[in-house]
């Protein structure tokens, strides 16, 4: 029997609108995160509920 040990955090992805999960720990507002899917960096914009946008270097402000 496999038991979750870690909660996850389940995220859209707003470039290939794919959906994969991170560690809940790995989750916090400004944290960039990497698309398992299409390897795009989306930036956490809410922690509850769950919002990240698309990261890009243009966003630095
Ligand atoms: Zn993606």
């Amino acid at each position: 029997m496999k038991i979750k040990a870690i909660q996850v955090a389940v995220i859209f992805c707003p470039d290939c609108r794919g959906q994969f999960e991170v560690p809940i720990e790995d989750f916090c507002e400004d944290e960039v995160l990497e698309c398992d899917l299409c390897s795009a960096e989306v930036i956490v914009t809410s922690e509850k509920p769950p919002r990240v946008k698309l990261f890009t270097e243009a966003d630095d402000f």
